[in-house]
């Protein structure tokens, strides 16, 4: 077994989305075992993103993230990791398959409703990143 992390976007939060959201989570088999909702700070969404700093979109996706409340949530089941990954769907909602979060419920790219861990290693340093052992259950 595994745990992920998840973000439940601002565009997704606003439209009140949670909800439904978590019901396709846990349909897949996933268990939320931590959930809290917050307002990012530019620091802690700049921190997070702190990858994509080179890419043209970081500035935007930096104020897409903190212009409303998100969930984040730590996801545990078997392979959670790329089990999420094929829930949620293709960043671009587009290409996302039918079924997936994306697909159902995403806007475009920058508005894509859903983050997931893309890989066991960084879903350790981004779950510690929102929530101490204490949190999760
Ligand atoms: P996430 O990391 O949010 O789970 P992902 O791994 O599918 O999504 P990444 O390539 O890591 O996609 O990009 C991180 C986020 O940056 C995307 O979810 C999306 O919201 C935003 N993003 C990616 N590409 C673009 C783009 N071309 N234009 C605007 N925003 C983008
Ligand atoms: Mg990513």
């Amino acid at each position: 077994t595994q745990r992920t992390f998840s973000i439940i976007k601002p565009d997704a939060t606003k439209r009140n989305l949670t909800g439904k959201i978590n019901a396709v989570i846990e349909d897949a088999g996933l268990r939320i075992i931590a959930q809290r909702r917050i307002h990012m700070t530019e620091a802690q969404a700049k921190r997070f993103y702190e990858v994509h700093k080179e890419r043209p979109f970081y500035g935007e996706l930096v104020e897409t993230m903190t212009s409303a409340p998100v969930v984040v949530q730590v996801l545990e089941g078997d392979n959670a990791v790329a089990r999420y990954r094929e829930v949620m769907g293709a960043t671009n909602p587009e290409q996302a398959a039918e079924g997936t979060i994306r697909k159902l419920f995403a806007l475009n790219v920058g508005e894509n409703s859903v983050h997931g861990s893309d890989s066991l290693e960084n879903a350790a340093i981004e779950i510690a990143q929102f929530f101490s052992e204490a949190d999760i259950a």
